[in-house]
């Protein structure tokens, strides 16, 4: 049971402060956005791989540019999957924490990673670390040509005291036409994550989303 109402979506007075980047996809339509942050990691994305194969589901996933350089082929095996890849630093740098030239250099670093593994051309997706950056570094990612990738549903699948079944409800209740869902397939989300998102995926479906990438 959830016994307190944490943050699961951002208030729309926030969003306007944050004009430009992607809260929602496409409004119009009866779809969602599944996404995934930390990877990969060979003891958890395989494995969300293969929930996605069996769901016929193309997701989008926020990479850690140290993951990527430690597991190549991994990498490349979620983009010859069918799915999207995005930048999200290579340290997971906290944009608040960070000076600018630094957040930018840690960027680049992860992006010159992404090249050198991928061979493809850059999504120009970035999703910052705990969603939070300073005005400088959202500058420098625009004018750079990123697409700066928020949500507006933060399942909270890493959080040890939620369920599996808390993690199902969070979606249940926030999912709207057009929502970025944020999933991790990281060690701390692994076992909340992969039991719910059979779950998620099922009801979704029977609730007649389809499954976009960005
Ligand atoms: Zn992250």
């Amino acid at each position: 049971m959830i016994h307190f109402r944490p943050l699961f979506q951002i208030p729309s007075c926030l969003q306007h402060l944050y004009r430009k980047v992607l809260w929602r996809g496409d409004l119009s339509c009866r779809c969602v956005y599944l996404t995934f942050d930390d990877g990969p990691i060979p003891d958890v994305t395989p494995t969300v791989l293969d929930i996605l194969d069996q769901y016929r589901v193309k997701a989008t996933f926020f990479c850690v540019g140290d993951n990527v350089a430690r597991y190549p082929d991994l990498a490349r095996e979620v983009l010859s999957r069918g799915h999207q890849i995005g930048n999200h630093t290579y340290h997971h740098l906290r944009g608040l924490q960070s000076t600018t030239s630094t957040y930018v250099a840690d960027t680049e670093q992860c992006e010159t990673t992404l090249q050198s593994v991928l061979h493809a051309p850059s999504s120009h997706l970035f999703r910052p670390p705990h969603g939070r950056t300073r005005y400088a570094q959202r500058r420098w990612l625009m004018s750079h040509g990123y697409q700066v990738v928020l949500w507006d549903v933060l399942t909270h699948d890493y959080n040890p005291s939620y369920t599996p079944a808390d993690v199902l409800s969070v979606v249940q209740r926030y999912t709207r036409n057009g929502s970025i869902i944020v999933f991790h397939d990281s060690i701390k989300a692994a076992d909340n994550m992969l039991s719910a998102l059979p779950q998620v995926i099922e009801m979704l479906k029977k609730q007649g989303y389809e499954f976009r990438t960005l």
